[in-house]
């Protein structure tokens, strides 16, 4: 049976942390944890934290720590990421989210961190593009489309863009990440937890570099699990 994975997807909008999570978390026989959908689902279901999170998501602006930190927890806490670890996407983005996460999961801590590298460019035009399901949250484009008439080939959801992909919310979004989230690579790299991967080219051959470098820090390293 292939061993579980405890990893984070760093890299800024557009990518391609949720394609790449999703492949690695079938990969691996792991849970995706999305901070973002998970939010996403707390705003559909109109819970409190989901009314609170809203009006933060819609402007672009980083949903607080502690609203994150207690969702978190509590899905860390949770079976399936006990026994086999996890994929997270989207946390942390803040110095104080990656401290609490390490308190969080000590005394075994993480496997291993990923930063996606793409270029602005890119990204702004992969953000443009981007469509994603109402219900399940498959990412599409208008390059790739579902199948039939923007019905989510997966679950028969309606496929949209996301109300925070406008230009302003998009551009906030970049400009939080350079100032909050950038500084973790140098952070993750100082405790030797990172490994820089190229997100350009098809969604496979990403995928194939990520998982060559998951493997092979697996080889070089002994990594405990339960
Ligand atoms: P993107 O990577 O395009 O910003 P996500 O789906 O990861 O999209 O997140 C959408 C929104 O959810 C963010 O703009 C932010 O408001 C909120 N959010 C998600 N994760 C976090 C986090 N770790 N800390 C604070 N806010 C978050
Ligand atoms: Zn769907």
């Amino acid at each position: 049976m292939i061993p579980g994975a405890r990893l984070i997807v760093l890299g800024k909008q557009g990518a391609g942390k949720g394609t790449q999570c999703v492949r690695l978390s079938h990969h691996y026989v792991i849970p995706h944890i999305s901070t973002g959908d998970m939010l996403r689902a707390a705003v559909k279901q109109q819970t409190e934290l989901g009314r609170e999170a809203k009006r933060y998501m819609d402007a672009g602006e980083l949903v607080p720590d502690g609203l994150l930190l207690s969702m978190l927890e509590g899905r860390l806490a949770q079976d399936d990421t006990r026994g086999r670890g996890f994929v997270l996407d989207g946390f942390p983005r803040t110095t104080v989210q990656a401290e609490a996460l390490d308190a969080l999961l000590a005394p075994r801590g993480l496997d291993l961190v990923i930063d996606l590298e793409v270029p602005t460019s890119l990204v702004l035009e992969r953000l443009a593009g981007r469509r994603v399901c109402v219900d399940c949250g498959t990412n599409y484009s208008v390059a790739a489309p579902p199948k039939v008439d923007w019905i989510c080939d997966v679950c028969g959801g309606e496929v949209v863009q996301r109300p925070d992909d406008t230009e302003a919310a998009i551009q906030r979004r970049l400009d939080l990440y350079e100032k909050e989230t950038a500084p973790l690579v140098s952070w993750y790299e100082g405790s030797n937890r990172l490994v820089r991967v190229e997100g350009t080219g098809t969604p496979d051959e990403v995928t194939d570099r990520i998982v060559r470098v998951v493997d092979e820090s697996r080889r070089t390293k002994v990594v405990e699990h339960p």
